[in-house]
């Protein structure tokens, strides 16, 4: 791809972003017309999130992706970025590796405390799609991506097509669409979504997805929303702050806390890289620890035997 097509494209998604801000205001404006609870203060708190997130978005790819131009300059093809089909492997690509950093992102604390930034508005508005990190691209979300470099795509193409794909993600964002039939578990939709940004112990770390569902159908990781639960969004322990300072650091304070209290390198490594609420005494709060003692199994079925004999280990609530 030609350094103009590379220009336009960066001027496109900048006229794309600002026409989803505007589309996020408008559907805040007609929910409070129709006289619904609308938190514009939550919403004015995501805007200014993602203003500052622009500016931070300046940290060159060489560091954000360290290693990514090394391992385009040792690629294993090269693939005509002027050819449709290589923007569809690239596009395919990353919805791999994306889903992976996804995974990862709700799993292991480290990238946790910059992914906790999307999940802290307490609503599901189309506001909430740009809630995102300051710290993601500085603590290594971007390692997720280069084996597509290696595969042969330049970085600047990957964060192009990365771009993309979040753009595909803002109008998921939004509680008034209905499922949408036969495109549900294939597609990544609101419906999906919702259940993405619950925080009810059944529905948590599902739907990884960016644009399709497919690798969460085929890694385990599809929950489709249910009729008789309607989902509860944010945090399990709500965020309860419009101050962007505290909405883009809450979860790096929090780490900071419990490694000043850690007794050794193991109860540091676990505060550092186990799951989000992973606890040295095993008195955590992770998902699994919160389903056990909701008589869940690990994956959010019921259990068949009583919910008080399955969970051992589990000795208390925590914070
Ligand atoms: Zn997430
Ligand atoms: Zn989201």
């Amino acid at each position: 791809m030609s350094p103009e097509s590379m220009s336009l494209l960066r001027t496109a998604l900048i006229g794309l972003s600002l026409l989803a801000l505007a589309a996020a205001l408008l559907e805040g404006v007609v929910i409070s017309l129709m006289k619904r609870a609308y938190d514009w203060r939550e919403s004015l708190a995501s805007l200014a999130v993602a203003i500052v997130r622009r500016v931070v978005d300046v940290v060159p790819l060489w560091i954000a992706m360290p290693g990514g131009y090394w391992l385009y300059e040792h690629r294993l093809v090269s693939p005509p970025l002027d050819a449709w089909w290589s923007w569809a492997v690239l596009g395919l690509g990353l919805e791999f590796c994306y889903y992976w950093y996804h995974r990862a992102a709700h799993r292991v604390r480290w990238f946790w405390a910059s992914h906790a930034v999307h999940h802290s508005p307490n609503a599901f508005n189309l506001s909430a799609a740009y809630r995102l990190s300051w710290t993601g691209r500085i603590s290594g979300s971007l390692l997720f991506f280069l084996p597509l470099c290696w595969l042969g795509f330049p970085p600047p193409a990957i964060a192009a097509a990365y771009a993309l794909n979040l753009l595909y993600q803002f109008w998921i964002h939004a509680e008034w669409i209905p499922r949408l039939g036969p495109l549900e578990g294939w597609l990544n939709t609101p419906s999906a979504h919702r259940v993405h940004h619950a925080a009810d112990v059944e529905y948590l770390d599902a739907n990884y997805g960016g644009v399709l569902l497919v690798f969460d159908r085929l890694f385990g990781t599809y929950v489709a929303e249910r009729d008789d639960l309607k989902p509860r969004y944010g945090l399990v322990v709500p965020l309860r702050t419009h101050n962007p300072v505290r909405i883009a650091f809450f979860q790096w304070m929090a780490v900071a806390r419990d490694l000043r209290r850690a007794r050794g390198l193991r109860e540091a490594l676990g505060h550092l890289f186990g799951p989000p609420g992973w606890a040295p005494d095993g008195a955590g709060e992770t998902t699994e620890a919160l389903r056990a003692r909701a008589g869940l199994d690990p994956r959010g079925r019921p259990l068949a035997a009583s919910p008080r004999v399955a969970a051992p280990g589990v000795t208390s609530a925590g914070g």
